[in-house]
């Protein structure tokens, strides 16, 4: 069973947010929450998820992947063809 990176990306994402708002003295949680958000990486390119094109890093993503535009939503590897015409199309 394989569970797609984005969902990973989400439950951690939903779990800091909790933790923020619901126990602020435990915030320092949010470094740890941020750390394990690194490896989480894209399929197809095997980048942190959370990286953007130029090098920085977004506590929001969208569920393509900011370096190759895999569908994060998916397990599986997507052909260049799939993922290249997503990159110019949302450019
Ligand atoms: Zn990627």
């Amino acid at each position: 069973m394989c569970i797609p990176a984005y969902l990973k990306y989400l439950s951690i994402s939903i779990i800091t947010l909790i933790v923020i708002f619901a126990y602020t003295q435990y915030w320092y949680l949010v470094f740890i929450f941020g750390f394990i958000d690194f490896f989480i990486k894209c399929p197809k390119c095997h980048k942190p998820v959370i990286e953007t094109k130029n090098g920085g890093v977004s506590p929001l993503r969208w569920y393509i992947c900011d370096q190759c535009g895999q569908n994060l939503l998916k397990c599986e590897v997507e052909p260049d063809e799939v993922t290249n015409k997503r990159i110019n199309k949302t450019a």
